[in-house]
């Protein structure tokens, strides 16, 4: 049975998938098979006996990959991989804190903050300790105890040197002391608790270090500090021993050193702004001294141009491990290079190109529209909603993070938790039942003077406030006994009606499509336990089943938390992926539109203020480039609405980096100058009379796009008007000719109009 597993690998590949057991660092480039070589090698290792599936630790990106591995090893294997630890840190975390709770110092039903929760613990906090938001905003003390967190760094452990600094601690302190009272964990939290329960429970620790005697990490490029202190610690090689002890320790068993098992890709880290720390390759190499080091050079994902593409684009980086990708899959189509006038235009292209395939028999699963930030993808969803195209969003606002959701969320995390301030003070007054902001500042200091939590504190509360707040504790104590011993589905069904939350959106004119999400998350709940299968439905082993369970209430709210997916698209129907690039990582598709390569934007305007961001922007490029299989779009605008107001774009500089040969341009290539030009530049075009202006960066003497010979209706793009209603304008889009012709056109306050250029009275500016 071997043989089919390992048929179809390359030597290098199947020489990696039957390392022998020791540590190993598998360091390729994209689309060489590196995932497939780490599931196939799991599925070896325990087909030929050599770990049995509970010894499996294995680690994933996304939610989405984890999920794309277990199918594949079902595939491949006769046995049930349900309870295998498979999963992303976050995942896997959850689950370790789930069952060991107690050690933890956590309550069984410890809920979830997702970054959203995060920051409005953060504000209601500061809130109530009388803390200055425009001298401390709250997105950077979430940035600051999430970097903390994130550097294993406790608030007594922060170095303190200022004022400022202190503050910042001192909320961080503020912050952990309420989590701990509430019975919630952030995301850093999860790993940081589970890193130091294994650090100081050493019974604990052996067990794990016993069980996993196979330790594999996909994407290991992108592991942060304390992802990599929490291998180290789970493989048996921590710090918190000598070398002595260490190598005492091993000859008498007390610890086991597991076999790593780790592959990567230095071109694709694109997380070091949230920590990552590519250096952990080179940590590896000598912490574990790795001498497998395989490297794959095939790439089995992409047709030629494509890859010939990626290969030169990331030849610019300086600090590279250096390798080169290589296909037999011949040169394919070329790349196509399309310049729209506006990001709607943008948008209608893709729609028309998707269509196009899809026409042509092509899935749409199959089509995917990347992005550089979340923002872009509203033109497109816009389009495909129109056209009533199935789509489906990663990342972005997702199913669990729109408003109605997050609220029957809130009550049902009450069913499992009354203490739970964040969703307390969430749905308190929602829908509006009478209880002013006053009252709940009033419960808020009953529970700080008392020490309780929110729910703690309605008994001592007098007057209108304890009567309004205690009738909405009784609510909610009534709907936790109606819901007792109810199948999941049912308690979700019950407390959308019961909540008063069906009832306001039904009152809602444009409530409908929010009722509609309520009854998807229904859905959610009444397929969960048949089929998200929370991984712990199917204890591996003795010690987990003895461990009590959590209720599936419970492990419903943590999927919700933790679950990047999303519901636009019935579960199962084919719909075109919209996902940024950085969640597109590890994934391919046979077509890739990659929107947006615009100077700003791709790269980002962030990246150019931040030593080595660059760098990273063109790694993030080169993962966007090497998700394509078949055909590769790329797409840029010559102004965009974005935060509200028009931006004019120069083409990325990432386009002089891509070879000519493997390029077709759809619309006219303009050399050397980008095609669109700041409000500021505009300007200096229109003073110096339409010549063109030197500009060191994109080569000056070559023609701005915004000179193209002026039409009939002698109207251009970039031409300031005025409308004796909107008032001042800039032409962003032009259409049709004679009579018909229409212009789109950015009014600033009053919006983006269409107007009939032979009927609207525009005035030149
Ligand atoms: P990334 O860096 O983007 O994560 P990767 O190195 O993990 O890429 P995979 O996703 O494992 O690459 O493989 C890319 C594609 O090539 C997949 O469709 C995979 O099935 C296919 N593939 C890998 N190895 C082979 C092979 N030996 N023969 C045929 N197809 C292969
Ligand atoms: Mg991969």
């Amino acid at each position: 049975m071997s043989d089919t597993l390992l048929a179809n690998l390359n030597p290098e590949q199947l020489a990696a998938v039957t390392l022998p057991d020791q540590p190993a660092l598998i360091l390729a480039g994209a689309g060489s098979g590196k995932t497939r070589v780490l599931t196939t090698r799991i599925a070896w290792l325990i087909q030929t006996g050599r770990v049995s599936p509970q010894g499996v630790l294995a680690v994933t990106f996304t939610n989405k990959a984890a999920k794309e591995m277990l199918t594949r090893l079902s595939a491949m294997l006769p046995i049930n991989v349900r309870g295998m630890w498979l999963g992303t840190f976050h995942g896997l975390c959850n689950r370790f804190l789930r069952l060991h709770h107690r050690d933890a110092g956590l309550p069984q039903t410890f809920q979830i903050l997702d970054t959203q929760d995060q920051q409005s613990a953060i504000k209601r906090l500061m809130k109530a300790n009388g803390v200055d938001d425009e001298k401390y905003p709250p997105k950077q003390v979430g940035w600051f105890i999430n970097n903390c967190k994130e550097s294993g760094l406790r608030p007594g452990d922060v170095e303190v040197n200022d004022e400022f600094n202190r503050k910042y601690v001192q909320l961080y302190q503020l912050y952990q002391d309420q989590c701990e009272r509430e019975g919630v964990v952030d995301f850093a939290e999860l790993l940081l608790r589970t890193y130091e329960v294994l650090l100081k429970n050493i019974p604990l620790r052996t067990h794990y270090q016993h069980r996993f005697s196979h330790i594999l990490i996909d994407e290991f490029q992108d592991t942060n500090t304390l992802q990599y202190a929490w291998l180290r610690l789970l493989a048996g090689q921590g710090e918190y021993m000598s070398d002595i002890d260490r190598t005492r320790a091993a000859e008498s068993k007390r610890i086991a050193v597991a076999n790593i098992f780790a592959v990567g890709d230095d071109d694709q880290s694109i997380y070091a702004f949230r920590g990552a720390n590519v250096g952990n390759m080179d940590s590896l190499v000598r912490d574990f001294q790795v001498r497998n080091l395989i490297k794959l050079e095939q790439n089995y994902r992409s047709h030629g141009h494509i890859l010939n593409s990626a290969n030169a684009l990331i030849k610019n980086n300086a600090k590279r491990l250096g390798k080169e990708l290589w296909t037999d899959a011949g040169v394919g189509e070329q790349v196509r290079v399309f310049e729209a006038p506006s990001d709607l235009a943008e948008a209608q292209f893709v729609l028309e190109e998707v269509g196009g395939l899809t026409r042509d028999g092509w899935p749409r699963s199959q089509c995917a529209i990347l992005y550089r930030s979340n923002a872009q993808s509203r033109a497109f969803e816009q389009g495909l909603m129109r056209h009533g195209i199935p789509y489906r969003v990663y990342g972005g606002l997702r199913f669990f993070e729109r408003a109605e959701i997050k609220h029957a969320l809130a009550y049902l995390r009450l069913m499992e938790n009354p203490h739970d301030d964040t969703a307390f003070a969430r749905v308190v007054n929602l829908p509006t039942r009478g209880i002013g902001a006053r009252s709940v500042e009033q419960l808020q200091d009953m529970a700080r003077e008392r020490g309780t939590s929110l729910y703690g504190a309605v008994a001592f509360l007098a007057g209108k406030a304890g009567t309004s707040i205690g009738a909405f504790v009784k609510l909610i104590d009534g709907m936790r006994f109606a819901t007792q011993g109810l199948p999941l589905h049912e308690i979700v069904e019950h407390i959308i009606d019961a909540s008063g939350l069906l009832a306001m959106y039904r009152a809602d004119k444009e409530g409908e499509e929010r009722i509609e999400n309520l009854e998807e998350l229904v859905n959610a709940a009444r397929n969960f336990n048949a089929e998200e299968g929370y991984a712990l439905d199917a204890p591996a082993t003795q010690a987990e089943a003895e461990n009590e369970l959590p209720s599936p209430l419970a492990a419903f709210l943590s999927h919700a938390s933790l679950e990047a997916g999303d519901n636009q698209a019935q579960a199962g129907e084919d719909a075109v992926q919209l996902m940024t690039v950085h969640a597109a990582k590890g994934l391919e598709f046979d077509a890739v539109f990659l929107t947006g390569l615009e100077e700003g934007l791709f790269p980002h305007e962030n990246s150019l203020k931040e030593d080595g961001g660059i760098e990273e922007e063109r790694r993030l490029m080169y993962v966007a480039i090497t998700r394509a299989r078949k055909r590769l779009y790329i797409s840029f605008c010559a102004s965009r609405m974005m935060h509200g107001q028009t931006r004019y774009g120069l083409k990325s500089r990432f386009f002089d980096e891509l070879p000519e040969e493997a390029l077709r341009w759809l619309t006219p290539k303009i050399s050397g100058m980008g095609t669109g030009f700041s409000a500021g530049m505009r300007d200096a075009w229109q003073r110096g009379g339409g010549k063109p202006f030197g500009d060191a960066d994109y080569g000056g003497g070559a023609v701005p796009a915004f000179a193209k010979p002026q039409t009939s209706h002698g109207w251009r793009l970039g031409q300031g008007v005025r409308h004796p209603k909107f008032g001042e304008g800039v032409i962003v889009n032009l259409e049709g000719a004679g009579n018909d012709a229409r212009a789109q056109i950015n009014f600033g306050e009053a919006g983006m109009k269409w107007l009939a250029l032979s009927v609207a009275r525009l005035e030149r500016v």
